[in-house]
């Protein structure tokens, strides 16, 4: 299937008609909190519409001042945030979103994310997710980490089907069995680490691509994001770099090289798997 790819301001539609920005800006582990604001500004006023952050960064409020800075007003930013693991079941997830609200002061989220699968809570975090976007103080609402079969049985339950399920994505960890699930159900996929936190840049073969597109390493795996019709939100503190990453719309991989690129994936993952995660973790 062919996703329509535009320009900077595109967007997805997520399955209850919700508009969501494709490429958008991760705000995960900055040096400090300045970082963070100044990227947010940065991103916003290159273009970019999407900001991810979650309750366990720390850094919403940060986020907020970065808005603040930018020429962009709140309405044209989709915001993202996530519910902590320690947070989940009901009442506590309905008190960690109002904080949320309150630390980003605003008084809706545009996605709302459960941030782990913790295993014995998410359905009733999700049932509280439920209750907040029927409420409206959410225009959608997601998961993040969630394999086939959780996202199955949590669907046994649900109400509402989840609008996003954010993940680790990029060459190495394609996982397309759970991309086609996601499809299948309407659920919008969206990439986490896509630049593999920066191991991408040491790949011969994306280096090998880059010269024969004459774009970055950046614009190429950020495109094959896009082409796959996932969301990307590649996190970089750089003014510069924010900029170049989103510089991605004036060419198209050929279907061979997506081919090529999708048979890089090794099932290999930075990050932790959804199946044994260590839940009460905290960073
Ligand atoms: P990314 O794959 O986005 O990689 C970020 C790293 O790449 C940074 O070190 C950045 O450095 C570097 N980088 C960015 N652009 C360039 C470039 N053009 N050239 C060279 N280096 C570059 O990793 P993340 O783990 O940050 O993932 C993205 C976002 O996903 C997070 O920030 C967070 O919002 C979200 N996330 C969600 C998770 C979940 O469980 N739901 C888990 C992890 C992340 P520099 O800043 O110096 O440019």
């Amino acid at each position: 299937m062919k996703h329509k790819i535009s320009d900077i301001s595109g967007t997805f539609t997520l399955n209850n008609g919700v508009k969501m920005p494709y490429l958008g800006l991760g705000t995960y582990m900055p040096k400090d909190s300045q970082e963070v604001t100044n990227s947010v500004r940065f991103a916003l006023d290159n273009g970019y519409r999407l900001i991810d952050t979650a309750a366990i960064y720390r850094n919403e409020n940060d986020v907020r001042l970065g808005i603040e800075a930018s020429s962009v007003p709140r309405e044209e930013v989709f915001v993202s945030s996530k519910v902590w693991n320690s947070d989940q079941g009901y009442d506590k997830t309905i008190k960690a979103f109002e904080k949320s609200l309150a630390n980003l002061q605003m008084d809706y989220l545009d996605l709302y994310l459960v941030h782990w699968p913790v295993v014995g809570e998410y359905k009733e975090t999700w049932r509280a997710l439920e209750e907040l976007y029927k409420q409206g103080k959410i225009r959608a609402i997601g998961v993040c980490n969630f394999l086939k079969h959780q996202l199955e049985d949590l669907m046994e339950d649900a109400e509402v089907i989840p609008m996003v399920n954010q993940m680790e994505f990029h060459p190495y960890l394609v996982q397309q069995e759970l991309i086609d699930f996601c499809q299948l159900h309407h659920i919008q996929y969206e990439a986490w680490s896509p630049l593999m936190e920066g191991k991408v840049f040491e790949l011969p073969e994306f280096q090998k691509l880059a010269k024969k597109y004459g774009k970055s390493i950046a614009q190429i795996v950020l495109r094959y994001d896009l082409q796959k019709g996932v969301v990307t939100i590649p996190k970089s503190s750089k003014e510069k770099r924010i900029i170049a990453n989103a510089d991605l719309f004036d060419f198209e991989l050929s279907e061979a090289d997506m081919d090529f690129i999708d048979a890089m994936d090794r099932n290999h993952r930075f990050g932790p798997n959804p199946d044994n995660f260590e839940w009460s973790y905290i960073l």
